[in-house]
């Protein structure tokens, strides 16, 4: 299969999970990491297809600080799409946002100048209360609606598969 093809298949079945079981304003998109946009709302979805440093650390970070999906074999994937949804669904105020973001900026910039060691940078990055925020969202989402997660988690991991097989 064509890689837009299995895309397309992708963003359908995403959509429809979140649309009708969260939030039936979130739009779907993709790029190469996950992020979203609170006012449109859209979920970016991070394609990660190759494992990168970062990635690794935040699913050893989750599994220290009490959202170890894992256990309920949720992959780093599914977890990362709630959390993004978890931004959506925990907007707070203008003025929050706007500090969350120049804090956003700060730490990339750290990472670009590599003024201090990458993984004192993403801890600072992970802690942020916006951050904290999400991830409790997506945890108690995920506790809350554990069989539809297994279930969307699974079709989700075989798509990826496909994903990575196609041209
Ligand atoms: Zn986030």
């Amino acid at each position: 299969m064509r890689f837009e093809d299995v895309i397309e298949v992708i963003g359908n079945f995403i959509s429809d999970f979140v649309n009708e079981e969260i939030n039936p304003d979130i739009e779907i998109t993709f790029d190469n990491y996950s992020y979203c946009y609170t006012d449109v709302p859209t979920v970016v979805v991070g394609l990660y297809i190759a494992d990168n440093e970062i990635d690794k650390f935040h699913e050893n970070y989750y599994k220290e600080n009490g959202f170890d999906y894992t256990k309920f074999g949720i992959s780093f994937r599914t977890f990362a799409l709630l959390h993004e949804i978890g931004h959506i669904e925990t907007i707070t105020n203008k003025e929050e946002e706007e500090e969350h973001y120049s804090k956003q900026k700060e730490i990339n910039d750290n990472v670009k100048l590599n003024s201090e060691p990458l993984n004192d940078t993403l801890l600072k990055y992970f802690n942020l209360p916006l951050e904290k925020l999400a991830d409790k969202w997506a945890w108690d989402y995920l506790i809350d609606n554990i069989y539809q997660i297994k279930i969307f988690d699974n079709v989700y991991r075989k798509l990826i598969n496909l994903l990575e097989k196609s041209e």
